[in-house]
């Protein structure tokens, strides 16, 4: 059967994920209630009971206070917060002045790094290797007295490789310093219990599980104190102003109640990634999983496929088939550019164009992963033959 007749076959959910029927039903709720959460009169408080409720539903699922909770427009918006909210408080952390973050950030994480150094701060980038493994023995070196932040992603967004954050945790508040960590991609897929971590800050972002865009949170440890971000009105206890998002936060706070079960079926997409890469490694030479032997999320794999002419051909092929996967590398002014996540591991430019990123979701079948890797094989042996 042709299952690309039938439906598109999506495989880009580190990228997005289809809103779930539970954030529908939130953005219904939450439309029906026009108030403005921070008025006083009557009108506004079924906006407000719905603000908390969110909050509530997503704090029981993380394990913290809701009122650690700082609603956010997204994950990038919640880096940006964290890190630089902490930067500018120079009064109470003017003898810490370094942060520490890993190799493969996100691009929203990295380039916060860099507007740091143009205020002349000192960043420290801990080196991956090729194999997905953080270079520790850097980190202890650089972790000091002077270190202000380190962050490090709890699980990186092209390859899926997890990384130890808890041991990082305690070594980094053992030197006085703060840990934040972009758990953007971890969310739904790994269980997640902050109070346990101890973390202080942490990044997440309600359309990579099943919500809505434009919608995230920042979680702020107690006791943490963050300098308002965006000024304003007194929302989000005066660090965050503006009229909150009441559909996306809703959106999002609905899918939290289904959150448990989601990390369930992370069991079973491990069966079909696992499954998919098998058969691609048996039937085919010149196929290598990155980060394969390190602890990878449960939906990702990151294929280097050699032989072809450049991954983007390999995806607009399977595309014109019916199925979206996504290549790191962007096009820009003609000229193909490489995915720095896998340049920062030791790929050189040429294999990081030949990386494709498969990131299965909830939505995902087994005859749909038996198609798509069937789709793949032929599609690679046709590419390698114009080759
Ligand atoms: N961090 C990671 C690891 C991501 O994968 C993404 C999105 O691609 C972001 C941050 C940014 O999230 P948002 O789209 O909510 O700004």
């Amino acid at each position: 059967m042709n299952l690309s007749l039938k439906r598109r076959i999506y495989l880009d959910n580190n990228a997005t994920t289809k809103p779930r029927s539970s954030a529908l039903e939130g953005v219904k709720k939450a439309l029906k209630s026009w108030g403005n959460p921070s008025s006083t009169h009557q009108n506004a408080s079924q906006s407000k009971a719905l603000l908390w409720s969110a909050r509530e539903n997503l704090s029981s699922f993380l394990n913290c206070h809701p009122l650690e909770i700082i609603f956010t427009s997204g994950a990038s918006e919640s880096n940006n917060h964290a890190i630089k909210a902490l930067f500018q408080n120079l009064e109470t952390q003017s003898h810490r002045q370094e942060l520490i973050l890993s190799a493969v950030e996100h691009p929203s994480v990295l380039t916060t790094g860099d507007f740091l150094k143009k205020q002349g701060k000192t960043v420290h980038y801990i080196p991956v290797s090729r194999k997905g493994f953080l270079d520790e023995d850097f980190l202890e070196k650089h972790l000091s007295d002077k270190t202000l932040l380190v962050s490090i992603m709890k699980a990186n967004n092209e390859t899926g490789i997890l990384f130890p954050i808890e041991k990082w945790i305690q070594k980094a508040h053992e030197k006085g310093a703060l840990f934040h960590s972009d758990m953007v991609q971890a969310l739904g897929k790994e269980k997640i219990d902050l109070k346990k971590l101890g973390i202080d800050l942490a990044s997440f972002s309600g359309h990579k599980f099943y919500s809505l865009q434009g919608c995230g949170l920042l979680y702020c440890k107690k006791g943490i104190h963050l300098d308002q971000f965006i000024h304003g009105g007194s929302q989000e206890r005066k660090r965050r102003a503006g009229t909150e998002n009441l559909v996306g936060i809703t959106a999002f706070g609905e899918v939290a109640k289904e959150g448990e079960f989601i990390i369930t079926e992370s069991k079973r997409l491990r069966f079909l990634r696992n499954h998919m890469e098998k058969t691609l490694l048996s039937s085919l030479d010149n196929i290598e999983v990155i980060g394969q032997e390190a602890p990878r999320l449960s939906n990702t794999s990151c294929l280097l496929i050699k032989g072809i002419p450049a991954a983007e051909s390999l995806m607009m092929n399977l595309d014109l088939k019916g199925i979206s996967i996504s290549v790191g590398s962007a096009c820009h002014s003609g000229k193909l550019e490489s995915n720095t996540v896998l340049t920062s591991m030791g790929l050189t430019t040429k294999e990081s164009l030949n990386c494709i990123r498969i990131s299965l979701g909830l939505e995902n079948t087994k005859e749909e992963i038996d198609y798509f890797t069937k789709t793949i094989l032929s599609s690679i042996q046709y590419l390698r033959n114009l080759d």
